[in-house]
């Protein structure tokens, strides 16, 4: 990606930090960091920390001994570097002479113990969580960010279809979750953070982890997995059937296709967030489960699992095309068995497009 759009995405923080009546941003090692700048140090007890304000050129502080690495980011050029040196310098006084004074937002990965030696250090400084003021900073995708997902979607994708072509039944739910994990890297994922797989009973367990049950003929099988293929996430979830499912099996199925179906109809620039989360809701409540969809519709994707837009009643944020989100509607019936379909999407010019394309048709596996 070039230096360019690092500088673009950098500019339009601090417009946004402006329009919220902020000072600034302050960005710690995390997403934030990386989407502004390309750097991705780990996390440390040592501060690194990029401050963004429209009185100076965006400003670098890091440990002295990983200067070289930051120099070298692929968003490096155009940001100012101050290192410190450990036991001789202290950082937060850096900073806090950099800030002067004013409300900054603080990117919500960072440390306790950096805040707290940051607000001990700065007397007329107020620091407020970044995903609450500046909560759309990463949500709408460039077009480069939008293929990195879909990449990551069909891979998971693949997963699918490797998983569902071997014999559920005599097998652990373990199995089958290692069995997820090592295709999902085949397909190019560098890492694979949850394969939940929950059968019969604890398919009716939204976040069940896999375990030495035995899968058996006539269980349900909710199976959602995903990691990190190229920066981005993927995030799939695919119920399939060991053997013939029974009549309430097939109605609930249906019903959670449906409300998928819908809250997908439902997305287009300009419409409440929440009003894709009613659309899904609808159907299954007038399917007479509303009571068992026990949580919200979706969650932003990106370079986290879960970050904004959410999908959720009360979320009045108008979507806007390049926005990426789940569409994962489920019904849970405690002790007997659940239904759950996710699908990643991205909002277009005038509706959306799924990003994963694995079939949603009830399927049945040996
Ligand atoms: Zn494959
Ligand atoms: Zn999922
Ligand atoms: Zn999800």
């Amino acid at each position: 990606m070039n230096e360019e759009r690092f500088a673009e995405r950098r500019r339009r923080a601090i417009e946004a930090a402006e329009a919220a009546e902020l000072a600034g941003l302050l960005v710690s090692p995390g997403p934030d960091l990386a989407y502004l700048t390309g750097y991705t140090p780990m996390p440390l007890e040592r501060l690194t920390l990029l401050l963004l304000t429209a009185r100076r050129e965006p400003t670098l502080v890091v440990p002295t001994l990983e200067r070289p690495l930051a120099e070298s980011a692929s968003g490096a050029a155009g940001l100012e570097i101050f290192d410190w040196r450990d036991g001789t310098d202290d950082p937060y006084e850096l900073v806090a002479q950099v800030l002067g004074s004013g409300r900054y937002a603080v990117t919500d990965q960072t440390w306790a113990s950096h805040l707290l030696a940051l607000e001990h250090a700065t007397a007329d400084c107020l620091f407020v969580a970044a995903g609450r003021a500046l909560p759309l900073l990463r949500a709408v995708k460039d077009p480069d960010e939008v293929e990195r997902l879909r990449a990551a979607a069909q891979a998971a994708d693949a997963a699918y279809a490797d998983v569902i072509a071997l014999p559920f039944a005599g097998r652990t739910e373990m199995e089958v979750s290692l069995e997820l994990d090592r295709s999902l890297r085949v397909h190019g994922h560098q890492s694979v953070d949850f394969a939940v797989v929950g059968s019969g009973p604890n398919a009716a367990s939204s976040h069940h982890d896999p375990g030495e049950r035995r899968i058996g003929p006539g269980d349900a099988v909710v199976m959602d997995f995903g990691g990190v293929r190229d920066g981005y996430w993927s995030d799939i979830t695919r119920t399939v059937f060991v053997g013939d499912p029974s009549d309430e099996e097939r109605t609930v199925y249906g019903v959670v296709r449906s409300a998928q179906q819908a809250a997908f109809e439902a997305v287009r620039p300009g419409v409440p967030a929440q009003e894709v989360d009613r659309a899904a809701r609808a159907v299954i409540t007038d399917a007479g489960y509303g009571d068992r969809f026990v949580h919200r519709t979706g969650h932003g994707i990106g370079l986290e699992l879960h970050e904004p837009p959410y999908i959720v009643e009360g979320n009045e944020t108008p979507l806007q095309a390049g926005m990426t989100f789940s569409d994962e509607p489920g019904i849970y019936l405690e002790g007997r068995f659940g239904v759950r379909i996710e699908d990643q999407v991205v909002v277009t010019d005038d509706g959306a497009e799924r990003l994963n394309e694995a079939s949603r048709d009830l399927t049945v596996v040996a």
